[in-house]
């Protein structure tokens, strides 16, 4: 029989907070009282994380796991697992217990009782967060209000969805998909429920800088292509600005001293190199999505799927 709710758990390198995940996820899911799997995808993890989600398997028949052949990323972890689930619910929760699991059964209520496709996780408290995630979580929300983004602010990947979402988002073969921009676009009849963001339960962030700035540049260029008209804009500046110098070097030849100006030629120059590699990344970026696209390879590879294949025996991978 298939379950009627999957909760798909994305795991790199979690070895210190599996087991305290388990301990809190299991009770939380069983007062549900409705048919459950919990998918946790395995995201390519270099630790003893998957030694542990093996021995978590055994020991609780809800349990599958699905690994990836590489690190595929946050987003692609939550794809491959959306792809595999059966149930008619799908909750996507990190493993970190920062989105309390208990909250999953809200969500489930909530959506029965609203009729609704989706409901959001929203956290109405960040005050566990560093200073300075919660100020570039902001900057991100900010922006992306600003360019037009339609979820709401501080929905992170803590939420549950619909089969037919589930569908719906699978059907969009886009790369780099930000599913929390993506899911709001489709246009699913949507509720909210409020959470506090706790702290993570154990080991460190996996979201280092250069993965948050990857994800930023994601969503920007997955949202519009708004970045290409700034470029044109900035262009159109820059030739009023160059008019404005030119004629002022005129001038100043015509009526006086036009060997000084050293600083000013230096500045100008600087200035104009940044702003034509400002705009070539810009254009960079767009064609970099282009090109994935065009390749259109997976976003992901499943190595292993413990629905289709037996749990290897021994804690061995
Ligand atoms: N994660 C993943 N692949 C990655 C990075 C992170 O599957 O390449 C998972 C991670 O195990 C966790 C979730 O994504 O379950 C969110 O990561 P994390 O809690 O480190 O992010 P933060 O809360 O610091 O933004
Ligand atoms: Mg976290």
């Amino acid at each position: 029989m298939l379950p009627n709710l999957s909760v798909v758990v994305p795991v790199y390198n979690e070895e210190e907070v599996l087991p305290l995940l388990v301990e809190r996820l299991k009770p939380a899911l069983d007062a549900i009282n409705t048919s459950y799997e919990v998918v946790f995808v395995d995201d390519g993890s270099a630790d003893q994380s998957p030694a542990l989600l093996q021995r978590i398997a055994r020991e609780w028949e809800n349990a599958r796991i699905i690994r990836l052949r590489a690190n595929a990323g946050h987003q692609a972890a939550i794809t491959a697992g959306l792809a595999r689930s059966r149930g008619e619910w799908v909750a996507t929760i990190d493993a970190d217990l920062q989105d309390p699991p208990e909250v999953i059964g809200e969500m489930l209520e909530t959506a029965l009782r609203e009729k609704v496709d989706v409901v959001y996780g929203v956290r109405t408290d960040r005050s566990t967060d560093t200073y300075f995630k919660r100020t570039t979580a902001e900057g991100f929300y900010r922006l992306m209000a600003r360019m037009g983004a339609k979820g709401a602010m501080n929905a992170g990947d803590f939420r549950l969805i619909s089969r037919a979402t589930v569908e719906a988002v699978l059907a969009l073969p886009e790369h780099g998909r930000v599913l929390r921009l993506v899911i709001p676009a489709l246009g699913f009849p949507s509720a909210e429920v409020g959470y506090k963001r706790e702290v993570r339960a154990a080991g460190d962030s996996k979201y280092p800088l250069s993965k948050m700035l990857k994800l930023t540049l994601d969503a920007v260029t997955g949202l519009s292509h708004a970045p290409l008209r700034l470029a044109t804009w900035m262009a159109g500046i820059g030739f009023v600005v160059a008019f404005g110098v030119g004629i002022y070097a005129l001038v100043a030849k015509a009526t006086g001293d036009p060997s000084s100006g050293w600083a000013s030629t230096v500045c100008i120059m600087a200035a104009l190199a940044a702003l034509q590699l400002l705009c070539l990344g810009i254009l960079g970026e767009y064609v970099g999505r282009m090109y994935l696209a065009m390749q259109a390879r997976p976003s992901h590879y499943v190595a292993y799927d413990s629905l289709e294949q037996p749990l290897p025996r021994g804690d061995e991978r």
